[in-house]
């Protein structure tokens, strides 16, 4: 059974309601408990974990970490009262500070992206958007002659979108489309699966993660270096 991905259509979503289909209690204490459908963002895609907690009549789970696996979003944590059971239904509770903290870095990252793109037309091939140094890394090198003043043009480019505070969208369609179009799909997507691109000032990345829905709410976002190494080119940002 697949788990429901609420999060993909509904990011601002903190509290909602599911059934649950599993729950494993191991001796330690430790605990995994898979939902109809969930709100919690399982880590992955170079988006760290959501946390937070489900409620039932029975029993209250802390979740400390969350992980995807053949189509069901694992849930990992322990009780604090009672028993969580299977067939109950369940309260969900994502800590909301930190789904934002991880949407404005994750949505960061695609803005360096874009601004990549528009520049000097790299591909990118590897996010990871966590707080404790966040980049984006892309295929290709920046041309001797322009390497002086890239890092102030990425940071212009950013400035410049971020004051244009446009929304950030999104729509599924098949890797097939997608290629012809023109939007660069990651090697190990499959063909014949809906895909979601998220779209940032008309920019197309493939992305299953969670983003702010106005790059406006990415004010301070900053190009922090650039560097080349082994004909790699990667950029580290923060949110200042
Ligand atoms: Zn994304």
């Amino acid at each position: 059974m697949s788990t429901t991905l609420i999060y993909l259509d509904e990011p601002d979503l903190n509290q909602a309601d599911a059934t649950v289909m599993r729950a494993d209690a191991g001796p330690a204490g430790d605990l995994t408990i898979v939902l109809d459908q969930t709100i919690f963002y399982p880590q992955g895609g170079g988006q760290p974990t959501d946390r937070g907690r489900i409620e039932t009549a029975g029993g209250t789970a802390e979740i400390v970490r969350v992980s995807f696996a053949d189509g069901e979003v694992l849930h990992h944590g322990y009780h604090s009262r009672g028993r969580v059971a299977v067939g109950e239904r369940a309260g969900l509770h994502i800590d909301p500070g930190l789904r934002r903290e991880h949407s404005r870095l994750h949505t960061g990252g695609h803005l360096v992206m874009t601004a990549v793109d528009r520049l000097i037309g790299l591909p990118a091939t590897k996010g990871y958007h966590f707080p404790d140094g966040p980049y984006v890394e892309f295929a290709g090198v920046v041309p001797p002659e322009r390497r002086e003043s890239v890092a102030e043009q990425i940071q212009a480019e950013l400035d410049r979108l971020v004051a244009e505070n446009s929304e950030v969208t999104w729509r599924f369609d098949s890797v097939e489309k997608l290629r012809a179009a023109g939007v660069h799909i990651p090697a190990e997507i499959p063909d014949g699966k809906p895909t979601r691109v998220v779209i940032t000032a008309g920019y197309h990345s493939p992305c299953g993660g969670t983003h702010v829905p106005r790059l406006g709410e990415l004010k301070g976002l900053r190009a922090k270096s650039v560097r080349f190494k082994s004909g790699r080119t990667r950029v580290s940002y923060d949110l200042g």
